[in-house]
């Protein structure tokens, strides 16, 4: 069984947590170093104990403590090349042998079969990963400009996900962000809608997907209440028979209730 849980989640930081009975890995370390050990003591997990950090890509609200929680813990982090090379400054402070590598094939961590995958995306070589343990299969995908072909493929079979709902189009529109900002995060390597969200979860629920935690909001231009109705609104649209989907939204400063994925 796979225990997952959201640490932190949204444009201000990122940082999921994920355990089997003898793997604890990290997701993303993008939240001070303090308030990374914070979280991980509230649900009872010693930093010390953690086997990996796994790295999606180098952009501040993923990697803002991982240095500093990553050399006080001598926790090994992996990451593929493009984003260690993107992101020097953090590399240099580690020691030589926490510095790990990963390409787009599966590797094992413990009892955990990792697979990254590319998402469209503008960092050096952003990945989504999928985490397979016991027939079981749970996936996290944020940031992503919109979802391919390659994408759905890895998620399919997946019975949770943690995806990213990051804007309601009407709200960005008129928010005060500039216009490229906006140009930005509507484009094909920006961020996912409340909606292409709503439809990846019906489409995935024909696939065995039974749970999903919507993550990565925008402060500016979302709110929780609106992310979860516009997602709930087109599951009953798609899906009007069922009722056991369990659906829930990542906070940003809160460490979710423990999901179990079994
Ligand atoms: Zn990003
Ligand atoms: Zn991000």
């Amino acid at each position: 069984m796979f225990q997952f849980c959201s640490l932190y989640s949204g444009s201000s930081g990122n940082c999921s947590f994920l355990q089997t009975n003898t793997t604890k890995i990290l997701i993303d370390a993008g939240q001070t170093a303090k308030k990374i050990e914070e979280s991980l003591t509230s649900i009872s997990v010693a930093p010390t104990s953690l086997h990996a950090i796994l790295i999606t890509h180098e952009h501040s609200d993923h990697i803002k403590g991982l240095s500093i929680f990553a050399k006080k813990f001598h926790i090994p982090v992996y990451a593929n090349e493009e984003t260690w090379n993107a992101m020097a400054q953090q590399r240099e402070k580690l020691e030589k042998e926490q510095i790990k590598y990963f390409s787009f094939q599966p590797f094992l961590l413990g009892d955990i079969q990792i697979e990254p995958f590319p998402i469209p995306h503008d960092a050096a070589n952003p990945c989504g990963f999928t985490f397979l343990h016991e027939n079981k299969k749970m996936s996290i995908a944020t940031d992503i400009g919109h979802i391919t072909q390659e994408v759905m493929s890895h998620l399919t079979n997946s019975s949770f996900l943690l995806l990213e709902a990051n804007y309601e189009p009407e709200v960005l529109k008129c928010s005060s962000y500039p216009y490229l900002l906006k140009q930005r995060i509507y484009g094909p390597n920006g961020h996912l809608s409340n909606v292409e969200a709503g439809k990846t979860i019906s489409y995935l629920m024909n696939y065995g997907l039974k749970q999903a935690m919507l993550g990565h909001l925008s402060k500016e231009n979302n709110f929780p209440e609106l992310a979860y109705k516009t997602v709930v609104e087109e599951l009953i649209q798609q899906h009007p028979m069922e009722n056991s989907f369990h659906l829930s939204v990542a906070n940003r400063f809160e460490v979710s209730p423990i999901i179990e994925v079994s």
